[in-house]
């Protein structure tokens, strides 16, 4: 009865040795993001960080139900809008991908992260500078996926 038990016991150890491991050793190890992934919204550029999509027309500013994207506009020679300042306040964004969706030029993404802690309000102060994001397949492939447009991307 006694030695029964014994090998019962051992049966299970050697089984949990061999078994698939579910715990990931954070943050050694890190677990693969979803495509969609919502994390910090960026601004996109397909050449250069100062070449950005973004036309500076605030729709995604006015769609943000936090408002804690700040535009700054000026007209250029050409009238166009020229972007000054494109600033999102990481502490207060709730990352509902909104703006994602709001935005009619694919220039907004969310990133593949989640660590933007810090140790005060101004170092969430992300600005276009810091924003900035590359086009890859990936973030386009994130940011069609957000905006509920996978289906019509190139
Ligand atoms: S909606 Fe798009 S193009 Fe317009 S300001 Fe926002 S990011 Fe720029
Ligand atoms: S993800 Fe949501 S809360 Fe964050 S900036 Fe975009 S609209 Fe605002």
């Amino acid at each position: 009865m006694f030695g029964s038990g014994i090998v019962q016991g051992m049966r299970t150890t050697l089984g949990h040795l061999f078994a698939k491991k579910y715990t990931i050793q954070y943050p050694e190890e890190r677990a693969p993001l979803p495509i969609g992934f919502r994390g910090l919204p960026r601004l996109v550029y397909d050449e250069t960080p100062d070449d950005l999509r973004c036309v500076a027309c605030s729709i995604c500013a006015n769609a943000c139900p936090v408002e804690v994207i700040h535009i700054d506009t000026h007209r250029g020679e050409d009238r166009k809008l020229v972007l000054d300042r494109f600033d999102i306040e990481a502490g207060g964004c709730v990352f509902c991908g909104l703006c994602v969706e709001a935005c009619p030029f694919e220039a907004l993404t969310m990133m593949h992260g989640f660590e933007i802690a810090g140790y005060n309000r101004e170092q969430l102060f992300w600005t276009k500078e810091m924003l900035a994001l590359k086009a890859t397949p990936e973030s386009e492939a994130d940011m069609h996926w957000i905006a509920g447009t996978k289906g019509k991307q190139a």
